[in-house]
């Protein structure tokens, strides 16, 4: 099939970019070896699929459709390079990844550039990705040596026999990133895996595939070696279980129907992995938040990326003394987002990533209207903004069993409910088969950290939207239920990408009954010695002796 191509010079209109440039960053898919056509012509046919930018609906460039045998390729080529990459020591992998973390911020103006042409955000929301990527990278340098050290353990029967336990990275690791944080959730579980000693091979979403290359260009100029990193970009459901086949671990995010797929194969093939999917993020408010911040905090838990967050709320329950005002000053400021899809600072609010997305918020919105519900502000799609915009909307009156209430929107779209007490607004938060994230807002911030406890969330944050979850690196974040297994970031997001072995010794030969010893004799020796070391004080009971 042919691929339209719009060579409209608008797409690139305020920024640096240029086809050319994209056309340079597709030919590094494969540009290793394998024959793979990256011709991003008119006349491109089923090897490329085209990248179209959401603000103008245009082909920017293409990108080959990689096949199984470029996957098995890829997979190879980091098998051979990843054997001399974990034989460096993890403290010049932290070096490398440091200058990495130093070569994303020194070439933000492109990245920025690429992140708003691919997906229509907002650049305000793009800062965020390339801010987060180098505290990713100077965390991991920071506390890998930690992570890989050996670890000593009890032994069997110590002090004859000892126990230690060192970490081995895994090998290869798949990772698959989708389209909304092509920037963030492109590098956020690589960096770990590299520092680890891990090679990767990544495949990024179709749909954003050249903030990835940029990234792998970036990251060859920080000194990571050949084929350490590489990228297959192409169809999902063709590259995708292709990689699981081929690799030693897989890092998945993406929706929750994928990842199940993803799942079942990585089973299959018996392989460990993590599955970031999505949510349908609750936001609390109590009777005694301060209502200003409240709102405002809820206008970046609702409208970030224009909900196109898997963190993003999506169901805000309000208790009913502080309901109206709370929807006055939540609406107020919601009405003054500005929509736009500019190569500068000055819209709140981008573009929605395609036709489907505009569809399915569309789609929730309506049929929420014809069960009975109110929209305050929003409702509407702004084709005289961008093809695929559409106003923050705020919903109420919404039937609990409607698809917007239940589904992910995946969109700026939010639906509030007045609740009675908090023990209703904690049941409501947790009636969903999701559990990624929550926002709880109180003005007694222990009273906000014990309903914390209470809701079934990976992250849950008091007082904040959800910066406070994410931007803490050092803390584990994964969802409840649906929402995924496994856990990034902090100590749990390098651990899921080792080996452990554990070396045991004897000091006193083979652990048996000796020579010349009547095994009855053995028996009864060996009762009485589990008898005594049953009694011995475990670590744990010394500990809580000197608390
Ligand atoms: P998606 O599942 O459709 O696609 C994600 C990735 O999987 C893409 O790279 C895609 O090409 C690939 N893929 C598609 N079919 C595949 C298959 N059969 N096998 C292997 N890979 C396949 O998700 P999406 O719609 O692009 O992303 C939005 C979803 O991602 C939302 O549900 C959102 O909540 C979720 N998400 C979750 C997190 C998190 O950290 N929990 C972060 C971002 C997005």
């Amino acid at each position: 099939m042919a691929i339209e191509t719009d060579s409209r010079s608008d797409s690139f209109a305020g920024t640096a970019l240029s086809s050319e440039r994209l056309s340079a960053l597709a030919a590094r898919v494969g540009a290793d070896g394998t024959d793979i056509d990256t011709d991003t012509d008119a006349d491109t046919d089923a090897d490329t699929i085209a990248v179209r930018a959401p603000a103008t609906d245009t082909v920017i460039g293409s990108i080959p459709a990689c096949t199984v045998a470029d996957v098995d390729g890829a997979v190879d080529r980091a098998r051979d390079a990843q054997s001399s990459w974990a034989d460096r020591s993890v403290e010049e992998r932290g070096e490398i990844l440091e200058r990495f973390g130093d070569l994303v911020l020194e070439h933000r103006a492109e990245l920025l550039d690429l992140l708003q042409l691919e997906t229509g955000k907002s650049r305000r929301h793009a800062l965020e990705e390339v801010l987060d990527v180098p505290l990713t990278c100077s965390y991991y340098a920071d506390s890998g040596p930690a992570a890989l050290a050996d670890r000593k353990r009890r032994g069997a029967f110590p002090p004859a026999t000892t126990a230690r336990v060192t970490a081995e990275p895994v090998g290869v690791v798949g990772v698959i990133s989708p389209w909304n944080y092509p920037l963030t959730l492109s590098v956020t579980d690589v960096i770990p895996a590299l520092i680890a000693g891990n090679a990767v091979v990544l495949k990024p979403d179709e749909k954003t595939p050249f903030t990835a290359l940029a990234l792998a260009e970036l990251l060859e100029r920080a000194g990571l070696p050949d084929d350490v990193f590489g990228i297959v970009t192409g169809d999902g459901p063709t590259v995708g279980p292709a990689l699981i086949d081929r690799v030693d671990y897989l890092s998945f995010t993406g929706s929750t129907e994928t990842g199940r797929v993803v799942a079942e194969r990585a089973g299959r093939n018996l392989i460990d992995c993590s599955l970031e999917l999505g949510g349908k993020n609750p936001l609390v408010v109590l009777e005694d938040a301060d209502i200003d911040e409240a709102a405002r905090g809820a206008v970046q838990a609702c409208f970030t990326n224009a909900g196109q967050l898997c963190l993003s709320a999506e169901r805000l329950f309000v208790h009913e003394s502080v309901f109206d005002e709370f929807l006055d000053a939540f609406v107020g400021e919601t009405r003054r987002l500005a929509l736009g899809t500019d190569f500068d600072f000055a819209a709140d609010v981008g573009s929605l990533i395609d036709g489907d997305q505009l569809e399915r918020v569309e789609r929730h919105v309506e049929e929420a209207l014809e069960t009975g519900a109110s929209v305050l502000t929003g409702g509407r799609h702004r084709p005289d903004v961008g093809p695929f915009c559409y106003e923050p909307t705020i919903l109420t009156d919404v039937d609990p069993d409607a698809t917007v209430a239940r589904e992910e929107t995946f969109g700026p779209v939010v639906s509030v409910r007045p609740v009675s007490s908090t023990e209703a607004a904690i049941r409501a938060a947790n009636d969903t088969e999701y559990g990624l994230n929550a926002s709880v807002w109180a003005g007694d911030r222990d009273r906000g950290v014990a309903v914390a406890r209470e809701i079934d969330c990976g992250t849950v944050c008091v007082n904040d939207a959800y910066v406070s979850g994410w931007a803490a690196v050092d803390a584990p974040m994964g969802g409840f239920g649906d929402s995924g297994l496994g856990r990034r970031h902090g100590r749990e997001g390098i651990e899921r990408y080792l080996e452990s072995r554990t070396i045991a010794t004897s000091r006193i030969g083979p652990l048996d009954a000796p020579p010349g010893i009547p095994t009855s004799w053995y028996a009864r020796g060996m009762m009485g010695l589990t008898r005594l070391q049953r009694r011995l004080p475990t670590v744990s009971s010394v500990r809580r002796w000197f608390r």
